[in-house]
């Protein structure tokens, strides 16, 4: 569906799958309940398209460093990424691509502190 181009960081996780309301608890405990994770933004965003959270499918966390060991062993580390690291995709088709800017605060991935990205469209 989509091809990359150019990927300056080199490491992303099409393993981790995505956080959840739900898997927040259970990680960083019952009083993260309320923050914001990136299913239920997908979910939102999906909404718009008369899609609900059956019409999710695996998704990409770009620049996240997810290691696995030989035995199998995931774990979410520290990332690798710089500020102004950026990839390149061309669609191969039409797509449908919903983003969710990972507003987790309670995981060192991301430095405890999500910061904004830029995404340009282009024809
Ligand atoms: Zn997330």
């Amino acid at each position: 569906m989509l091809t990359f181009t150019h990927d300056s960081a080199g490491r992303h996780d099409t393993c981790a799958g995505c956080c959840s309301c739900e898997s927040n608890t259970v990680r960083f405990g019952h009083d993260t309940r309320h923050l914001h994770a990136c299913r239920e933004n997908f979910i939102l965003e999906l909404a718009r398209h008369g899609m609900t959270k059956r019409d999710i499918v695996p998704n990409i966390n770009f620049f996240m460093n997810v290691p696995i060991s030989p035995k199998g062993a995931m774990t979410i580390d520290d990332g690798l990424s710089r500020p102004g690291d950026r990839v390149e995709l061309r669609a191969e088709m039409d797509v449908l691509c919903v983003i969710s800017n990972c507003p987790q605060i309670n995981t060192p991935c991301n430095g405890f502190d999500p910061t904004p990205i830029r995404v340009i469209i282009r024809d």
